[in-house]
């Protein structure tokens, strides 16, 4: 086991962890582990009162706008610290409900909702529901990411703000652009569900070789065998882009 370890704050997961997006935290864990590297999960309920000072990985989940709304009132409070946590470079993964709070402002109704405004971007409506399978190619990682998306948001992001990806198959942040989620300092936004990181590992190591990176100044991850999470990712891949799934 090596000295090094890093610690994950799991916001709000039981209100925002649609289509097993809990999963997301075990597979930073795991991921962690197999590498020697020591994990501490804190689940952050919704009446606590978080510090992010020694917080590495922080996640949010997806959720149901009712949901979304009580997060939001909630976490608004904390803005400050995490303010702070991501102009400081801490790493952020936020799926969905998650990502669009991350924003100025979310449309639920009629009504808008102020968000985070952690990153330039802001999300308002459009029918119908994007929904369906989804494959993006992105930067940060050698193999198209996959997974299921399931929104009424459209999301914009401000000109200083670049997507995670382009939309290979699938409807993205506003069904219309080609682009998906967002990437600001170490945030990954992302409206794909699956959960994400255990067929897309690549995802899981930037966020963690992000994290290693700002704590102790040395990102780099011994490879694991991913040979399982690779198979899923390609067939998945391979069904979207021969057409054999729809939209
Ligand atoms: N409530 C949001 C929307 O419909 C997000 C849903 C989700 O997290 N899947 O846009």
């Amino acid at each position: 086991m090596s000295e090094k370890s890093l610690r994950i704050a799991h916001l709000y997961p039981e209100l925002l962890n649609l289509y097993g997006d809990g999963g997301n935290i075990l597979v930073l864990r795991k991921r962690l582990e197999w590498r020697g590297i020591r994990c501490e999960v804190e689940e952050v309920h919704i009446d606590d009162r978080p510090s992010f000072s020694d917080v590495d990985i922080a996640f949010i989940g997806g959720g149901s706008d009712r949901e979304q709304r009580i997060v939001c009132e909630h976490l608004l409070a904390e803005r400050e610290e995490l303010v702070s946590f991501v102009e400081d470079g801490g790493a952020l993964g936020a799926v969905c409900g998650g990502y669009q709070l991350l924003g100025h402002s979310y449309l639920m109704g009629d009504e808008e909702v102020e968000g985070l405004s952690l990153v330039d971007l802001y999300t308002d409506r459009g029918a119908p529901r994007l929904i369906g399978n989804i494959a993006i190619e992105s930067r940060i990682v050698d193999r198209p990411i996959v997974g299921y998306e399931n929104h009424g948001g459209r999301t914009h992001l401000g000109s200083g703000v670049e997507p995670l990806g382009r939309v290979i198959h699938g409807h993205g942040n506003d069904g219309k652009t080609g682009y998906e989620g967002c990437l600001y300092k170490n945030v990954v936004g992302t409206y794909i569900h699956g959960p994400l990181l255990p067929k897309n590992p690549g995802v899981a190591d930037y966020l963690i070789s992000r994290a290693l990176e700002r704590k102790y100044g040395d990102g780099s991850l011994e490879p694991l065998d991913d040979a399982a999470e690779l198979a899923a990712n390609e067939t998945m891949y391979q069904r979207l882009i021969s057409g054999e799934e729809k939209e």
